[in-house]
């Protein structure tokens, strides 16, 4: 028999030799997680579910999801994991669009919807009340390198969430490889406060704790005072860019709680260029950004030793073939903006029960269109400008949105900004912009299109300037375009 492929298989043999060792510090040992995902996984198999079948899970963060999730990758269960905000509505186009065999969730209310779809329905308090007296050995099941892990649905950022689907290998590869990319080893401590339904919290950072046989300090969401208060315990933080702004925003925090921090890493949306020297003049470390998706784990990054440079993502991680097309697929040249396509093992199967929709995000050589666009410097590194379906096009000219943000951010008295385009009698599409102020000196909208006039072409110009308390993002601190454009329509 082939070698087995089964992710936990290959995670739980870096596994500490000494059991006692903590999983999530105070909560969880190494030895704990094998008896309890064993139990787990006897406990699912019991309920009639066979391989393949798809576990939807929708509960608060804790440790014992993290048990559900091993239990069900031990078990050749597809783990399905819910963003906890989505509305009954939302949850039923989810249940109906992947039949889930079981529906995990801590709403009691689902059970009817799990019903309707005639899938069984358990909360987590049942689950493990139930699995309890399961026993606690467990053959975690042979996989082979395509057998699904799980099916992650993407963020919803520009359209309907679509559901990812990962294999064993496709995670297991990224996860060893970002292991020894960002040099991690046993001593190490991750604080994590993010959530775990998102491949963020549940595969980049997890993965690397168990790939190294490390422990993790599990906060269940992301509290300014509660995350200072636990930075000393911490090596290594992973954050989306608003934990590293609120952070700031606190007068509390100062290089003092970093002492034993070896590695901060963001990523999930951009990070602005102002936080990452912010941040360095607060603390002395360099964020590491690194640029990934729902569809491929994580794929370019910047280096753990050499420099990491402020608004770039770095370089491709080892493995992956990443380039910066135009559109006839052809390689720019350094410093155009163009579409990025990647291939490599961590790359997806495809979104689940949408065929076509697959084969028109792959080119025609196997390489997966990420939708974003970027730009690689003359040394390397590689610079995200947003989404292709965020660039504006007015009077037929293209306007990337982020280099316009730039120069408006630049503006004294502007925080942050989002560039979005609204339809337009004359232009097809104009220039938007939704400005949030710091209120350090005031301006005008007209003060603010004056201003990038200086500096940019007439078209890339906003012709509308919206002022904004704050810009809507969702869980992942995601900028909503979609929302702003849906606003703001002309
Ligand atoms: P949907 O595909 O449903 O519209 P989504 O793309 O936001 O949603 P995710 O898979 O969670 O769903 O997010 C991946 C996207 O996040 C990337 O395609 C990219 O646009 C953005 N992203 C991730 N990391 C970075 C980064 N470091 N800088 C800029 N953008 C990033
Ligand atoms: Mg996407």
């Amino acid at each position: 028999m082939s070698r087995n492929q089964n992710l936990y298989h290959i995670l739980s043999q870096r596994f500490p030799a000494d059991g006692e060792q903590p999983f999530i510090i105070d909560q969880l040992s190494y030895a704990e997680l094998e008896a309890s995902s064993a139990r787990m996984a006897n406990y699912l198999l019991s309920l009639d579910l066979n391989s393949g079948d798809r576990v939807a899970v929708q509960v608060n963060k804790s440790a014992q999801v993290l048990v559900v999730y091993l239990a069900c990758l031990r078990a050749g269960l597809i783990y399905l994991p819910l963003n906890t905000a989505y509305t009954q509505a939302e949850l039923a186009y989810f249940f109906q669009d992947a039949g889930p065999g079981l529906i995990v969730a801590d709403q009691a209310s689902v059970k009817t919807l799990a019903q309707q779809q005639g899938a069984r329905f358990e909360t987590m308090a049942g689950l493990l009340a139930h699995s309890a007296t399961a026993p606690a050995q467990f053959a975690t099941v042979h996989s082979s390198a395509d057998d699904l892990a799980a099916i992650l649905y993407t963020s919803g950022t520009t359209g309907r969430p679509k559901g990812a689907m990962l294999s064993h290998s496709n995670l297991a590869a990224n996860a060893l490889m970002l292991h020894d990319y960002w040099g991690w080893d046993q001593q190490d401590v991750l604080l994590h406060a993010l959530p775990i339904f998102h491949v963020h919290g549940l595969f980049v950072a997890c993965h690397c704790v168990l790939a190294a046989g490390a422990s993790m300090i599990f906060l269940p969401s992301f509290k300014v005072e509660q995350v200072i208060e636990q930075l000393p315990r911490a090596t290594v933080m992973m954050g989306v860019p608003t934990f590293y702004t609120r952070l700031l925003a606190s007068e509390d925090f100062s290089a003092q709680p970093c002492h034993a921090m070896r590695l901060f890493i963001s990523g999930s949306a951009p990070l602005l260029a102002s936080t990452h020297q912010l941040f360095e003049q607060r603390t002395g470390h360099k964020i590491l950004e690194r640029y990934g998706m729902s569809e491929t784990s994580m794929l370019i990054s910047n280096p753990l030793h050499g420099e990491r440079r402020a608004g770039t993502v770095g370089f491709a991680l080892p493995g992956v073939d990443a380039r910066i097309v135009d559109t006839n697929n052809k390689a720019v040249s350094e410093g155009v903006i163009g579409s990025i396509q990647v291939k490599g093992p961590n790359v997806f199967q495809g979104y689940w029960q949408m065929l076509e929709k697959t084969a028109e995000e792959f080119t025609d050589d196997g390489f997966f269109i990420t939708g974003d666009q970027g730009l690689i410097s003359e040394d390397g590194y590689i610079s995200i400008v947003g989404r292709a379906k965020d660039m504006v096009i007015s009077g037929g000219y293209n306007v990337y949105p982020k280099e316009v943000e730039l120069v408006i951010d630049a503006i004294e008295g502007v925080k942050e900004s989002a560039v979005f385009g609204v339809a337009d009698a004359d232009f097809g599409e104009a220039v938007s912009v939704a400005v949030v102020l710091d209120h350090t000196v005031a301006l005008s909208p007209e003060q603010i299109a004056a201003e990038a006039r200086e500096t940019l072409a007439a078209y890339k110009v906003p012709k509308l300037v919206h002022f904004l308390d704050e810009l809507p993002r969702n869980t992942m601190g995601k900028v909503q375009k979609n929302v702003l454009r849906q606003q703001f329509a002309s």
